[in-house]
């Protein structure tokens, strides 16, 4: 199967939204801010340089009207007290206050526009990229007109700074809002997290758990919505495994009289017709079979239903070890035991057997019996290995053959008659239940190990 690649999560999307958000908003502002300044400063220059070009335009007014004046002279002074550039027309005579400047520098409409009589200015940008402002009025009485030319150099440094630090502003506050995104994102999901912890508890089977009431108006619903949903889930199950449970029980009154009638069958099987006597072979072997598949039920219901109450009690490793295999019919066995292994160990002595058993059973079954026990442990651990010199448990089966119902290679080749799946199922649920682990791996002479470890003394 293909993964799917996620998205992005939502704290990385909050803090692209808001970070754009921010943006546009910062932006938007900047934008506007700097036209609005733009306009109002560049209405602010022209008003005060035009207020000046009038007055030094009314200053050359009355010095033409003198008789020999000298022009040039003249815009020599005037630029002297104002700073900024002066050409005169008077006649067709052009003068200007410095060579830097001259006719060519003042544009032809304003030029046209001040022969007809009006004052007016106009906005220039010079080969350079420099932008001037040059202001006209006519001196209609001694044919002549004035111009004066104003550097917007400052203004234009202003602006720049203006921008730059617009520029900043949008930056930073994009940045800041981009955090606020994640801030913000990071309390919404915050919340969740036990959420996700409880679900997980209860994906491992830990059904009791519930979250604790939110005060929070948004998240109540929430955690309320998972506790029932927690609650009629763990109902539900329990159901389940009561209703397993009651029919297995309910199995074993008849089934138990269907063995009598069997036992006493067989009993009189000298009474009955020699053809008989097959038929009554298969149906005591299915019998007792099915008798134990219910049994087996029975307990793995208990632990379903979380039924199982262990009773533990301390026991010698050694003896409990001996004791297990004569009850299997493997008291031949060689047991070893590792030289710090402790003595003893805490355990539910008639559950564990019945796990020891069903491994060592399926050993005889499978795998022409158990070929040596090894016991190693500490004062935390006890761990049993359990060896047989059968065909093994290819890696593939490793993990299926301790699920319910499943069978192996082994088993299915050894038919039906031979087991239903359960044993290592209900092994495992009884070595659970020490706070152990169930185990299967490659044993040194070439079978298979089953390996059963469990804390010294089970958690309470
Ligand atoms: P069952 O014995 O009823 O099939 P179990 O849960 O006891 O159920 O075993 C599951 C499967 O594990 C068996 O069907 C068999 O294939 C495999 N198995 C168990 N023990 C051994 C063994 N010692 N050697 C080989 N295969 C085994």
């Amino acid at each position: 199967m293909t993964r799917r690649r996620l998205p992005l999560g939502l704290r990385a999307r909050a803090t692209v939204a808001f970070g754009l958000i921010g943006l546009f908003a910062a932006v938007v502002l900047a934008v506007t801010t700097y036209f609005v300044a733009r306009s109002y400063l560049l209405d602010q220059r022209e008003q005060s340089a035009e207020r000046q070009g009038f007055a030094n335009a009314r200053l050359a007014r009355s010095a033409l009207r003198s008789t020999g004046v000298d022009v040039a002279g003249l815009v020599t002074t005037i630029r002297g007290e104002s700073g900024s550039e002066i050409v005169v027309r008077s006649g067709e005579a052009w003068y200007a206050s410095s060579v830097a400047i001259g006719r060519d520098d003042i544009p032809v409409e304003l030029r046209n526009v001040i022969r007809e009589g009006h004052a007016g200015r106009e906005l220039i940008r010079t080969p350079k990229g420099g932008l001037q402002l040059v202001v006209g009025t006519p001196i209609a009485a001694v044919d002549a007109a004035y111009f004066e030319v104003f550097s917007l150099n400052e203004f234009e440094r202003t602006l720049s700074l203006l921008r730059n630090t617009l520029l900043v502003g949008a930056i930073v506050t994009s940045a800041a809002a981009a955090l606020v995104g994640r801030y913000a994102a990071g309390r919404v999901v915050g919340p969740l997290a036990p959420i996700a912890t409880a679900a997980a508890r209860i994906a491992e089977g830990d059904l009791e758990t519930r979250l604790p009431p939110h005060h929070d108006r948004d998240l109540a619903p929430l955690t309320e919505g998972f506790n029932t949903m927690a609650a009629s889930l763990q109902e539900r199950i329990e159901r389940e495994a009561r209703f397993a449970s009651d029919v297995s029980h309910e199995l074993r009154s008849p089934l138990a009289a269907l063995r009598a009638a069997t036992e006493v069958m067989d009993r009189r099987r000298s009474h009955l017709p020699n053809n008989v006597s097959p038929a009554l072979d298969v149906l005591t072997s299915r019998v007792q079979a099915f008798e134990e598949l219910v049994l087996d039920l029975l307990e793995i219901s208990r632990f379903d239903a979380h039924a199982v109450t262990p009773d533990f009690e301390e026991l010698n490793l050694k003896t409990f070890v001996r004791q297990v295999l004569a009850a299997n019919g493997a008291s031949e066995v060689a047991v070893v035991i590792a030289d710090h292994a402790p003595d003893t160990f805490t355990a539910d002595r008639r559950r564990l057997a019945q796990a020891f058993g069903n491994i060592i059973r399926n050993g005889a079954k499978y795998a022409g019996g158990v070929t040596g026990v090894t016991v190693r442990g500490d004062e935390e651990e006890v761990e049993f290995l359990i060896d047989d010199a059968g065909p093994g448990i290819d890696p593939s089966e490793r993990v299926s053959i301790f699920q319910r119902f499943a069978r192996g290679d082994a088993g299915r080749r050894a038919g039906t008659a031979s087991g239903t799946g359960l044993g290592l199922a209900l092994a495992t649920a009884q070595v659970e239940l020490h706070g152990g682990r169930l185990e299967v791996d490659d044993a040194p002479t070439g079978g298979a190990r089953f390996i059963v470890r469990l804390p010294r003394t089970p958690p309470t």
